[in-house]
């Protein structure tokens, strides 16, 4: 039989796994503690259960820890990114960056993604699988054990992959991300972002859950959008707009859009006003992100003066707008640049 795994199980979960080996409850806790308070990576650490029992727990169970295969720190120190490698050998990238107001982690919920969105390298090569809860939860473990001390206070989902296409794996990794006695990270500091599946965005609302739902916009028309986001001809504007003003109805939660500057194709005073008009009247935020030059995309980084052009626009029509710092690029942060580099994820077509 193959061994289970601590990370991914919930606390109610592992006790039942100790019930079967004839084991209280409470050992639970203690693994847990040990897990995610105490960076133990082996049960032989885990000094306070008794030794047969760890003997036991290293035949039977593994507590899904990843291996680090490269780490790469921006000079200013703000930004760490890691490549991980999984049990089975895939890749995945996951980012922390340290902010003013706290430490976050980018967490990549799928090894690739079959979105095709055609300014991204992590969906170059296509989708290889989604990631379990335990996998992304292991991410955000490594994050913690490279921040120095400092403790990650927020998580999003952000990294590769489509999370709402893997969203029972995604709810599953938050709802333990959150468990007090695991990680205990509060919902209101974990985002989901997605490039706009709208069944997602509705079954996420239906959670009520206060997570923060970002969505990668990019473009204020179904002409521009869809031909820079595929998932646009299935789900165009009439459909995602509404479905994020749900959610935020629904949850009270503010919708941040992500908004890539992209030189001469999305960064014009007329796109910037289309943004105004789509998105008057629904609880927002748009976040302008500066554009992240992949290699062959044949896109390019809007010039700072655009970028401010296009934030006044929206500021003056009363939307609430950030530029967001630059972090990571340098590092090749954005999506999929270092696992590409690292040769896993296939080249472009
Ligand atoms: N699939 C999800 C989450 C992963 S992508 C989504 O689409 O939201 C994370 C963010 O990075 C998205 O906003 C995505 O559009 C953006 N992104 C991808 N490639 C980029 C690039 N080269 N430069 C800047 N942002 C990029």
């Amino acid at each position: 039989m193959s061994r289970w795994t601590v990370l991914g199980l919930s606390r109610a979960e592992l006790a039942e796994r100790f019930a079967a080996l004839g084991q209280p409850a409470y050992r639970a806790d203690q693994v847990m503690r040990w897990v995610y308070r105490k960076d133990a990576r082996s049960f032989g650490e885990m000094t306070d259960l008794p030794a047969d029992l760890r003997q036991l727990l290293l035949r039977e169970a593994e507590i899904g820890r990843l291996e680090v295969a490269a780490v790469q720190r921006s000079a200013d120190g703000s930004t760490a990114k890691l490549l991980l490698r999984l049990a089975d050998g895939e890749m995945v990238e996951t980012v922390l960056l340290h902010h003013d107001y706290g430490v976050s982690v980018c967490v990549s919920s799928q090894v690739g993604c079959a979105m095709g969105c055609r300014f991204c390298a992590s969906t170059r090569g296509g989708l290889a699988r989604n990631l379990t809860a335990g996998e992304m939860l292991a991410q955000v473990l490594e994050a913690q054990a490279a921040a120095e001390g400092r403790r990650v206070s927020h998580a999003v989902v952000m990294g590769m992959g489509e999370p709402l296409a893997n969203l029972g794996e995604v709810l599953r990794f938050v709802r333990l991300l959150h468990a007090p006695e695991g990680f205990g990270m509060s919902y209101r500091n974990m985002t989901i972002s997605t490039c706009g599946l709208v069944p997602g965005i509705e079954r996420l609302a239906e959670e009520n859950l206060p997570l923060t739902l970002a969505v990668s916009l990019h473009a204020p028309c179904d002409r521009l959008r869809s031909r820079l986001m595929p998932v646009n001809r299935r789900y165009p504007l009439s459909r995602l707009i509404p479905a994020c003003a749900a959610y935020a109805e629904r949850t009270g939660r503010r919708v941040t859009f992500e908004y890539a500057l992209i030189a001469g194709v999305n960064d014009g005073p007329g796109e910037a006003r289309g943004l105004v008009r789509l998105l008057g009247g629904v609880l927002c935020h748009v976040n302008l992100i500066p554009f992240n030059e992949v290699p062959g995309s044949g896109f390019e980084r809007s010039s700072p003066d655009r970028v401010e052009e296009f934030r006044s626009i929206l500021a003056e029509a009363g939307i609430p707008v950030t530029v967001r710092r630059e972090m990571g690029t340098k590092i090749e942060a954005a999506c999929g640049q270092l696992r590409r580099r690292a040769g896993k994820a296939g080249e472009p077509g």
